[in-house]
């Protein structure tokens, strides 16, 4: 079942109590690839400029069946590119830069090969961009967008707009309040249902996730930190969001029995990504590692 994501490809530089990484590759639509991959084949449909390294497109390739065909490149463009910085905690972080660089132009061009895709997820990028490509992808089965802090502070009626189109919403519990003005990750959730999503997923950071629709709420904790060692958080929201969808498309089923089972998949994809600065734990990683994570997370959280 055909899986895409559309978002940013970026060249980050992270600062944590624990080290720095320069120039690394990130970006909402590289996480989720990554991480997506490793479950089920997915299409990726994203802008770089002619700064884009050479060895972050071959470390994208690298991922068994990231499909590659959507990586459009601008010659006369620069990348986007993003600086952040980790407060003591790991739990909060500043921005310290961001250069929208390919984002400021058109969107990215669909191949006409990807207009059947049926499983969409539109990672974090202009919401009018996001709107654009969704309605490019006539036959989906399940549209799920993703948001952050700066498009609700500069493209809120474009963010309403892209809202009354999907099925489903993923982001933080902070984004949510600032979004909705409600004072809780659960109000903030049933206040999204009022723009039009069947469903919510709300992002808690190491407090796991809660998924909020008109018949209730159900909510998973995360994979335990301190089973994991925290390096660098960069990509944990889109990661998770690349096990979700990617568990939901290889099961070609978007009810809300398989979206919960996907949280589970998309905690233990963020569990990983967490170990090392940008994609260097997903690069490393293989099916036995995910399949014995699980396993360990469904014994102690007994989900799935
Ligand atoms: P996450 O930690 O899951 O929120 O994702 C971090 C990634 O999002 C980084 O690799 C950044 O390149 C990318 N990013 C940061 N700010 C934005 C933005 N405003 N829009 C889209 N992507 C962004």
């Amino acid at each position: 079942m055909s899986l895409i994501v559309t978002g940013t490809i970026g060249i980050d530089t992270l600062h944590a109590p624990t080290g720095s990484a320069e120039g690394v590759l990130g970006g909402s639509c590289s996480y989720f690839a990554a991480a997506a991959s490793f479950l089920t084949p997915v299409r990726l449909v994203g802008a770089v400029g002619g700064d884009f390294p050479e060895t972050h497109a071959s470390l994208l390739g690298s991922f068994k069946d990231v499909c590659l065909q959507g990586l459009e490149r601008r010659p006369a463009s620069r990348t986007f590119a993003w600086g952040g910085r980790y407060l003591d905690d790991m739990n909060r972080r500043e921005t310290l830069f961001t250069e929208l660089g390919v984002l400021e132009e058109a969107p990215p061009k669909v191949p006409a090969a990807y207009s059947d895709s049926r499983f969409v997820f539109l990672g974090n990028t202009h919401p009018s961009v996001q709107l654009d490509l969704l309605r490019q992808f006539p036959k989906r089965a399940l549209a799920v967008c993703d948001t952050m802090d700066l498009w609700i502070n500069v493209a809120r009626p474009e963010l309403l707009a892209l809202f009354r189109e999907v099925d489903g919403v993923v982001l933080n519990d902070q984004e949510a309040m600032q979004l909705t003005e409600a004072r809780n990750a659960v109000s903030a959730g049933k206040a999204i249902l009022d723009l039009g999503p069947r469903f919510v997923v709300v992002k808690k950071g190491e407090h796991g996730a809660i998924l909020v629709h008109r018949e209730g709420v159900a909510t998973l904790p995360a994979y335990p930190a301190d089973a994991t060692q925290v390096v660098d958080p960069t990509g944990a929201g889109d990661t998770f969001a690349g096990g979700l969808m990617a568990h939901v498309a290889r099961t070609g089923n978007g009810d809300l029995a398989t979206v919960q089972q996907g949280m589970a998949w998309g905690t233990v994809m963020a569990s990983f990504t967490i170990e090392a600065f940008g994609l260097e734990r997903l690069r490393r990683l293989d099916a036995k590692q995910i399949n014995e994570r699980m396993q360990r997370f469904q014994h102690a959280a007994k989900v799935g």
